[in-house]
């Protein structure tokens, strides 16, 4: 190796940097876009979509609301879900 040339970081070492800024289990990001209070980022066949549909009266008609929730197979915590951009 010639002086003064630098080596590239390695994917390891780009994925431990990730590690260190967001504190998350680096393997399981950039595959869902879910993230549990407790568990981390989880898999989507893990979120446990509750959708709840709601009546709501305006004037003399019935609106449908549908909400979704979203929760952790594995503990039960709230999911928030992330988007990419
Ligand atoms: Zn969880």
């Amino acid at each position: 190796m010639g002086k003064g040339s630098k080596q590239r970081p390695t994917k390891a070492e780009f994925w431990s940097n990730w590690d260190a800024v967001f504190g998350e289990k680096s393997e399981d990001h950039g595959l869902t876009n879910y993230h549990c209070g407790t568990c981390g980022w989880v898999e989507e066949h893990s979120v446990w979509f509750e959708n709840e549909v709601n009546h709501e009266s305006m004037g003399d008609q019935t609106v449908e609301r549908v909400l979704v929730t979203l929760s952790c197979e594995v503990c039960g915590g709230d999911i928030d879900e992330f988007f990419n951009v």
